[in-house]
């Protein structure tokens, strides 16, 4: 190693890259010396700036920490959970598991739980008779291979795991073991560093949100309860953090275009939630690697992608980023004792965008009939029900008609124009996100645009569409546009 070690000066550096010259002028006489190639390679912003690692285009400008697109009331917002008296939702919520309307207090409520659970029912028995017909028939995208295929991307795979990820993550050797000091450095250093690490195990990008007594309020009480301790431990169902976790960082593991197409058949089982929690594990072996603690919780996904700079809030209820719209939206996150420098939230012009564009909304009464995202042009602080956070004034879903808890068909993001199908049309589709994030003068003819050219992404209908799934060129991957396009070791950029 010692060759690594020599002492070089910036002006060497560029000369050796034959970019010195006169015009470097006074600049290089002040230039500072770097004592070793460690030092190099890191200097720069990597130690200063914790977005170093992931420049976004100028049209993506950083708000103040707690302050995103979408008006939050700190002094009244609240922690949230689905059983939890406070929030008003005991025992009745359609999405928990005790499913006792009954027990609801407010009749007119009760009365809307039912209609919920009837929608949801109802939904539910038409998805299994559509599958079980597609089955027999042996409908395209529902041969054996198909069934195997979303079978095999079940393992590990949120919602449906053979085995879950462990709490305190896999046993590594630690730098203890290794008798060598835990790994050290700068927070913002930490944070591009894990983002680089993240992005190489399969995530798109990360966000990252230091906790304070407003953040906290993003756990799910009944989840996570935080302690002066040193070790996190699990308590029943709770996990007991130690308050030095004081961060939390946010993964984003993206939906692909094409697997969305594929929905509603054996083949859309490549997405999201199959790469969350790998991706989890691999991290959490990383961070253990280095001497610190990365236990398996986090808080809620979309208001911590939100604080973190992840995307922005949307109409639909759910993180639009400016990249991949909804499809990049799931980022679910961990909390940890490597001091990690937090990311700010962003304004890429999304959330006023979805004052004019009402497509989410629309879709979603169109196929299901629920109406569950509000259409008002302006957002409220009114909630709709205790299934709403107080203190956000956004579009407050109607959680208790939304399908999308049972079925998973999330027709809202498949529309949404920030999602990604307007990849066939990349510079044109940058350049209204540019202009998007700007001016929202031309937001209304870009909506009408956008349901005039787009709309839902089709599904692939003949025997050659799913046929082609399985012939198509491998050479392409981590590139590859159907299988990783989600979240590749390249995070589908
Ligand atoms: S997931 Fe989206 S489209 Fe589906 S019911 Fe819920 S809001 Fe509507
Ligand atoms: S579809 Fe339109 S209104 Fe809905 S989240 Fe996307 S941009 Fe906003």
């Amino acid at each position: 190693m010692s060759k690594f070690h020599s002492t070089v000066s910036r002006r060497d550096f560029m000369k050796g890259l034959g970019l010195a010259g006169a015009g470097l002028g006074a600049a290089a006489a002040t230039t500072p010396v770097f004592h070793d190639l460690d030092e190099l390679i890191s200097a720069g912003d990597v130690k200063s700036d914790p977005m170093a690692n992931f420049k976004r285009p100028w049209w993506i400008t950083e708000r103040e920490f707690k302050n995103p697109t979408t008006e939050i009331d700190w002094s009244i917002l609240q922690a949230w959970d689905w059983n939890y008296e406070p929030s008003g939702t005991n025992d009745w919520h359609p999405r928990f598991g005790t499913l006792k309307p009954e027990l609801c207090p407010d009749t007119a409520l009760r009365q809307r739980v039912e209609e919920g659970m009837a929608i949801h029912a109802e939904f539910a028995a038409r998805v299994t008779s559509f599958n079980d017909q597609q089955w027999n028939a042996q409908a395209p995208g529902w041969a054996l291979r198909d069934k195997a295929l979303s079978t095999g991307a079940g393992y590990l795979s949120f919602g449906r795991g053979l085995a879950p990820v462990p709490f305190e993550g896999n046993r590594v050797t630690t730098p203890e073991e290794r008798g060598v000091p835990k790994w050290t450095g700068t927070p913002e250093e930490a944070t591009n560093m894990l983002r680089t690490a993240a992005h190489y195990y399969g995530s798109a990008k990360i966000g990252v949100v230091e906790h304070d007594a407003d953040t906290k309020k993003m756990f799910y009480p009944n989840g996570v309860r935080f302690e002066g301790i040193d070790q996190a431990y699990q308590d029943g169902g709770v996990s007991v953090i130690p308050n030095k976790c004081q961060w939390s960082a946010y993964f984003t593991s993206r939906d692909s275009d094409e697997g969305k197409k594929r929905d509603e058949t054996s083949q859309s089982g490549i997405s999201r939630y199959v790469w969350g929690p790998i991706i989890h594990g691999r991290v959490q072996s990383f961070v253990k690697s280095l001497g610190y603690q990365m236990p398996k919780a986090g808080a809620m996904n979309v208001p911590m992608s939100v604080l973190s700079g992840n995307g922005e809030l949307g109409r639909s209820s759910k993180t639009i980023t400016p990249e991949w719209g909804a499809f990049g939206g799931y980022a679910p996150g961990m909390v940890t004792d490597l001091p990690l420098a937090p990311t700010k939230p962003i304004d890429a012009g999304i959330w006023k965008f979805c004052k004019a564009c009402k497509l989410c909304g629309e879709i979603c009464q169109e196929t299901t009939g629920t109406s569950s995202i509000p259409l008002e042009t302006e957002p409220t602080w009114e909630i709709d029900s205790p299934c709403n956070r107080v203190g956000v004034k956004k579009y407050h879903q109607k959680w208790l008609t939304c399908i999308g808890f049972g079925c998973g068909v999330n027709y809202c993001d498949k529309v949404c124009p920030f999602s990604t199908k307007g990849k066939g049309f990349a510079s044109a589709h940058e350049l209204v996100k540019a202009t998007v994030g700007t001016t929202s003068i031309f937001n209304g003819f870009f909506t009408t645009m956008g349901k005039a050219f787009y709309g839902a992404p089709s599904q692939p209908r003949d025997e050659k569409d799913f046929a082609d799934f399985w012939e198509h060129d491998l050479n392409a991957w981590p590139y590859d546009t159907i299988l990783g396009a989600g979240s590749g070791p390249n995070g589908g950029r």
